[in-house]
């Protein structure tokens, strides 16, 4: 099995052009007559050695110009569900337009992975296009030419990961867990399980301090290192326990600069790090607090959210610091402002170096751990949802009020809510923020990323 990956974005950035790019010329391109709907096309892709699927959603603005903005939502959304990653295409040589905008905040609502891919990039127009890109919030964009070929050796490197993962994934058997069963509407409470282990990773840039930080929490009760079974060649899992619960520990690029001491890991890939948050349940992104929050930092963070994982921050090498309350005020202030999507994070002072702290740590983690896992009994959920309704309603859009109707919560890891709605696709993004914040406060889901799915329902 190999993983899938979806083609977004606006009409004319170039996916039918990148679809028949990667799927050749060994498939026939279906169904081009008029009036008929060009469905989402699943295709046999191939980068090199890398073979995967590709669900193109081109050609549906030929459908039914008047419905268009409604439909290409609605296939967008399913083509996302449906795939691993999202490829998402911009045009670089017009730049990051305002409808480029909309598809970025339904990938960003959806959560799932995305790379973003500005293509047209050949030659000195696509250039400013590039580095407009960033602004989208997807990280560094994989510059493409489709019509040329030109740029997917970088395509092939973002997406390689995928393949490793889906490979570990099957040898772990895992990797349903996050599928929301519209059948498990009903109340349960998810079991916290105590003698299986939790899985943390510990990532952050390189020489923030992680290998440190691990040899000091295993000192002399380390049990076995290496390559495990299921596991990703090049990361590592180590097994641990902290008062009594088994822990499993990952790290990957830590572990890898071991292992070639020589070489200077100037760039930390985002590949490493997806890979090991993926792994992990909890992730503990070590900051060097000589320089804490830099964009690769906040890029992990962004990462762990929009993977849904749960998340403490570590303020590595706190020895070093003087004023500790105003360093403390100062990086509070910075997670607050910087990190929005993963609000309440816990920030630790510790030293790797020394180990203090570390129990403050392990603590933190066992209790967003428990957060992550939680469930909200649908009789608070609508209880709050009345209370809310009724001091704060939905606005009416074009002159007809929403209707929200009713909440349920079925799934966790992370907490995710439904919300049965008149008109899902008019409620502002403003209102579901408002949802979110609400939930989050009432309830105490701090520090772990929350998912709304807004479900059409009277
Ligand atoms: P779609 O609507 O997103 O499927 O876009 P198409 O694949 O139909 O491409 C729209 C237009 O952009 C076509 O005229 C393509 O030839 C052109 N195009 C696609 N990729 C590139 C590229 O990499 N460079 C340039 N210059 N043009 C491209
Ligand atoms: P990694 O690349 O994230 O695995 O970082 P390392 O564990 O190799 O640490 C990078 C450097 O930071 C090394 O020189 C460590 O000795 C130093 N370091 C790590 N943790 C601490 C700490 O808590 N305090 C101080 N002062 N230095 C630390």
């Amino acid at each position: 099995m190999s993983f899938t990956a979806a083609i977004i974005g606006r009409p004319n950035v170039g996916k039918s052009t990148l679809f028949n790019r990667l799927v050749g010329s060994k498939i026939a391109l279906v169904d081009d007559t008029p009036g008929v709907t060009r469905d989402r096309r699943p295709g046999e892709a191939r980068i090199g050695d890398l073979y995967f699927t590709i669900i193109d959603t081109a050609g549906l603005e030929e459908a039914d110009p008047a419905s268009l903005e409604g439909r290409m939502r609605a296939q967008t959304e399913m083509a996302i569900a449906e795939a691993d990653v999202s490829l998402f295409l911009i045009d670089a040589r017009v730049g990051v337009t305002p409808i480029d905008e909309h598809f970025a905040e339904l990938l960003r609502r959806v959560g799932k992975p995305v790379i973003l891919v500005a293509n047209k990039a050949e030659g000195k127009v696509g250039e400013a296009g590039v580095m407009e890109a960033y602004s989208l919030g997807f990280g560094e964009p994989v510059a493409l030419s489709a019509e040329h070929g030109v740029g997917m050796a970088d395509l092939f490197a973002a997406l390689l990961p995928f393949e490793q993962l889906e490979e570990a994934l099957e040898d772990e058997g895992e990797g349903d867990d996050d599928v929301i069963d519209p059948s498990a509407l009903e109340e349960e409470v998810e079991q916290v399980d105590p003698t299986r282990p939790i899985k943390v990773a510990i990532v952050g840039r390189p020489n923030a301090g992680k290998s440190t930080l691990i040899n000091t929490m295993l000192g002399e009760d380390r049990m076995l290192t290496g390559p495990e079974a299921g596991i990703t060649r090049d990361s590592i899992s180590v097994d641990w326990e902290w008062q009594g619960r088994p822990i499993k520990l990952f790290d990957t690029a830590g572990m890898r600069k071991k292992a070639r001491v020589e070489e200077k890991l100037e760039k930390l890939s985002v590949g490493d790090a997806l890979r090991s948050i993926r792994f992990a349940e909890v992730v503990v992104l070590t900051l060097d607090v000589t320089m804490p929050f830099e964009k690769q930092d906040l890029q992990i963070a962004d990462l762990v959210a929009r993977e849904g994982r749960a998340l403490v921050i570590a303020l590595n090498k706190w020895d070093l610091i003087e004023d500790r309350q105003k360093a403390m005020a100062e990086l509070r202030e910075m997670a607050e402002r910087l990190l929005p999507q993963v609000r309440g994070v816990p920030l630790v002072p510790i030293s790797g170096l020394t180990g203090a702290g570390i129990d403050k740590l392990m603590a933190e983690v066992l209790r967003v751990y428990a957060t992550w896992n939680r469930r909200v009994p649908t009789a608070a959920l609508n209880r709050w949802l009345a209370s809310v309704l009724e001091h704060h309603p939905p606005p009416a859009v074009s002159g007809r009020r929403i209707k929200l109707r009713y909440m349920t919560q079925p799934k966790a890891r992370p907490p995710t809510f439904v919300a049965f709605c008149s008109r899902p696709e008019a409620l502002p993004e403003s209102y579901t923020r408002y949802l979110l914040n609400g939930l989050r406060e009432t309830f105490k889901l701090d520090a772990v990323p929350l998912r709304l799915t807004l479900r059409k329902g009277e």
